[in-house]
């Protein structure tokens, strides 16, 4: 039986590779996307796109460091059309690595304002991901709260919780505050939180929300998405977001988007559905499926999230996330954040 499926499996690899190779020399209709976006996140969509223009998408999901290495190494020879990634440092690095075109739209510049894409049109961002303050609302009065870096006072000695440095979510906003305030000055914040840490540095964004909410300490740095997922499962969590520097910049925020590859074989199918997912049908779904805020201004975000309230974001250009995330990594090593 075992040997049968042996037989079975090596066959079926046989047609697949043959399918590949065929598929290597001549274009075909649909579009190939590698993303590091969830599969969750992004079949019904595409399913959606295929019911509506006939055209199928196929995809292959991975971590971007993986895709982008994979991109590079397959050169001339990709057969993947579209690159996709939830930050915006690994699009700007895959730029870097010329592995984008340009995409010149009238439609993509209408749809996403300039300081969610590359300047050169290489990629666009395609939802809106806040990485906001979180506290307890049993320990923390909102008016004691007000900035990233407030969070370095000594006042917070002992009640900060962070998720590590190592997630690129953190490197990107530290990436952000390097471009605001130089390196010196956020070395300094950066140590400053590093020293009111309640306890290590924690693996992701639930666990951290979760040591909120079990005492463990008082305040924290999340994304938005996580805070509503586990709000959906745990509604009376005694946790809230808080909107910071609302005086000043706005609340860092960081985006999930596309852009073609440089040898795409199917460019304008793969600009076309990059068009699509830029258009208030497709917004709605994309940053609806995982309770983000569409790029899109003119598309209002699911009324569970509207409901955390409105805050004013940073304009900064996101790019700045990639062109600094190297010295990011570097000053918070330094600093002792691991
Ligand atoms: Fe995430």
């Amino acid at each position: 039986m075992l040997r049968f499926d042996r037989l079975r499996v090596a066959g079926i690899a046989a047609l697949l590779s043959s399918l590949v190779l065929t598929g290597c020399s001549q274009k075909t209709d649909g579009v190939l996307v590698y993303s590091a976006r969830n599969e969750q996140l992004i079949k019904p969509l595409f399913d959606l796109y295929t019911k509506e223009t006939g055209v199928p998408i196929r995809f292959v999901t991975d971590d971007a460091g993986p895709l982008i290495e994979r991109l590079g190494a397959e050169g001339a020879n990709t057969t993947a059309d579209m690159l996709m990634t939830v930050d915006a440092g690994e699009l700007w690095y895959a730029a870097e690595r010329d592995l984008f075109q340009p995409v010149n739209s009238p439609i993509l510049t209408a749809n996403i304002p300039a300081h969610f894409r590359d300047e050169k049109n290489r990629w666009f961002g395609l939802s809106i991901r806040a990485r906001t303050i979180v506290y307890s609302t049993e320990r923390v009065k909102p008016e004691d709260l007000s900035t990233y870096e407030a969070l370095a006072d000594p006042r917070w000695k002992g009640k900060v919780c962070l998720r590590t440095s190592k997630k690129v979510y953190n490197q990107s906003l530290v990436a952000m505050l390097i471009a605001e305030h130089g390196e010196q000055q956020t070395e300094t914040i950066v140590r400053g939180w590093v020293s009111n840490l309640a306890t290590e540095v924690f693996a992701n964004d639930v666990l951290l929300m979760e040591a909120i909410a079990a005492g463990q300490c008082d305040v924290g740095i999340v994304n938005t998405y996580y805070f509503g997922r586990l709000l959906r499962d745990k509604p009376t969590l005694p946790v809230k977001l808080f909107w910071p520097d609302q005086q000043g910049k706005g609340v860092h925020v960081n985006i999930s988007g596309a852009g073609v590859t440089r040898y795409a074989r199917n460019k304008e199918a793969a600009q076309k559905l990059l068009e699509w997912l830029s258009q208030p049908e497709a917004q709605a779904v994309f940053a609806g499926a995982n309770m983000e805020y569409p790029a899109n201004p003119a598309v209002k975000a699911d009324p569970a999230v509207q409901a955390w309230g409105e805050f004013k974001h940073s304009e900064s250009n996101i790019a700045q996330a990639g062109a600094l995330q190297a010295d990011a990594v570097r000053l918070m090593d330094r600093a002792g954040y691991r």
